[in-house]
């Protein structure tokens, strides 16, 4: 059993903190508290509920800059990426509280009385959150759970425990009732498993590699505990030649170095029309090279190093020595740093053009018409994500319906917004979080008849 985790800055290697593990037992102590915490916060007016988690999104923007700083020390993601983090846990915050007084059933025509729906909450939800975006997928499960009338059980990564651990403070601070809102750092296979199997935490909402959701799942299934689960990715993104070029080639760099490429959306298979393929990758080269690497707190930084020496090995390992593409800069030294790479020349059946890799390499590959683009953006078990650039707007829409993937972008790599439904196709996960219907997957319809007969 593992008793503490050394959280590491990866740009530095130092040990920023080290924090305590949590064992089952204290998962279970935990789900004991969580459970009544959750019948008083459901017993709550809506107006309360309301207030009180738009209290704990003003308390978050407070401390929006703490916060990112905070990110910038364990995840090693930039200062503007981190800064934005904490703004989207403020705005989910808020955009869950405008929910909870709109959360309503319906009433349906019956014949001899009156049927209503209600929706009720799950219970205690445990929220499983990876490292990659430690703030944001902690606060898409939060927030609309809390909204929606559950109690949370958080349990942060190994390697980045510390904002979720400041979240908790926050909450309190803001005035949340204790307990309703707890964050048990520890292991995957111990407090995370603890939370999977145990009978009185209703639903799991995991995000992180399909092959441990996979697992999750499978133990879900014997208790019929709810499950949304957001998965792995390995996303196109399509240059037709009637596009933009020069729009697609400046814009290509961000969508898969973005957070050093560990990112489940990054789309890490550029598929380029023949005939535009010489001159997006002479546009496209100059656009890698000017993607700066370095210190994460530097404002001027673009990108940072990976999450640790784990990471960084298994990226090396997707890419040969002395392989055929572009290759940008990385610092050298301490930190788990790997320099921007694209490959060229790549089978499109090879690991680099398969796999996530969850690093800052992408991989083009040559399509001939659009069914050939259709084929190629489709031969993936993953369906997370997808962009496509075109000037042509029925080929905008046809390609987006064809492409069998949840979110899709056209001329631009924006895929995820609070207020829009964001989830994988095929092995990319179940279910949807953000968007209309957030805080409706924490929720269980009841139907209720009223005879009027009686
Ligand atoms: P992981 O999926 O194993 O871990 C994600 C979270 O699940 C962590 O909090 C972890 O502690 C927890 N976990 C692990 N095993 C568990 C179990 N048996 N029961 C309950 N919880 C458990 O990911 P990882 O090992 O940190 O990273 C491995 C690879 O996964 C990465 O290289 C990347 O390819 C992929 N990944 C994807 C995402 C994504 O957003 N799609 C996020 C993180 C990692």
């Amino acid at each position: 059993m593992i008793h503490e985790h050394h959280v590491l800055n990866p740009a530095t290697e130092e040990v920023v903190a080290t924090v305590p593990a949590t064992p089952a037992a204290g998962v279970h102590a935990a789900v004991v508290r969580a459970v009544a915490a959750q019948r008083a916060w459901a017993a709550l007016a809506p107006a309360d509920r309301a207030r009180l988690l738009r209290r704990f999104a003003a308390a978050v923007d407070a401390r929006t800059e703490e916060l990112a700083l905070l990110e910038v020390r364990e995840a090693g993601h930039t200062l503007s990426n981190a800064r934005w983090e904490a703004g989207n846990v403020r705005d989910l915050l808020d955009f869950a509280a405008g929910g909870v007084e709109r959360l309503s059933g319906r009433q349906i025509p019956v014949p001899g009385g009156i049927d209503l729906t209600f929706l009720e909450p799950l219970g205690v939800v445990g929220v499983i959150a990876p490292w990659n975006f430690p703030m944001p997928i902690a606060a898409w499960g939060t927030a609309p759970a809390l909204a929606a009338g559950n109690a949370v059980i958080l349990k942060p990564a190994e390697t980045t425990p510390l904002t979720a651990l400041r979240l908790a403070e926050i909450a309190l601070e803001a005035g949340l009732p204790e307990y309703l809102f707890q964050v048990l750092p520890g292991a995957g296979d111990e407090a995370g498993n603890a939370l999977v199997e145990h009978p009185d935490v209703a639903k799991i909402v995991f995000t992180g590699s399909t092959r441990t959701g996979r697992r999750i799942m499978a133990k879900c299934a014997d208790r019929l505990k709810r499950v949304t689960l957001e998965l792995g990715g390995k996303s196109p993104n399509i240059v037709f030649a009637d596009a933009d070029i020069e729009a697609a080639a400046a814009a290509a760099p961000d969508s898969f170095l973005d957070n050093a490429g560990q990112d489940c959306c990054a789309r890490t298979r550029i598929l380029v029309q023949r005939s535009a393929y010489d001159r997006f990758l002479e546009l496209l080269a100059p656009a890698v090279a000017a993607h700066t690497v370095g210190d994460p707190a530097d404002e001027k930084t673009r990108m940072g190093p990976l999450i640790s020496r784990t990471q960084l090995e298994r990226v090396r390992g997707y890419v040969p020595e002395g392989a055929a593409g572009i290759r940008g800069s990385a610092p050298e030294g301490p930190g788990f740093w790997f320099p921007p790479t694209v490959l060229t020349d790549v089978p499109a059946d090879a690991p680099v053009a398969t796999e996530e890799v969850f690093g800052p390499v992408a991989v083009v590959l040559p399509f001939e018409d659009e069914a050939d683009a259709v084929r190629l953006a489709n031969a993936t078990d993953y369906g997370l994500a997808g962009s496509l650039w075109t000037r042509d707007v029925g080929r905008a829409l046809r390609v987006s319906r064809a492409v069998r993937a949840g979110n899709l972008s056209v001329n631009s790599h924006s895929a995820v917004r609070y207020w829009t439904p964001f989830g994988g196709f095929k092995q990319s996960g179940i279910g949807r979080e953000l968007g209309p219907d957030a805080l409706t997957a924490f929720t269980e319809t009841k139907n209720v008849f009223l005879s009027t007969e009686a």
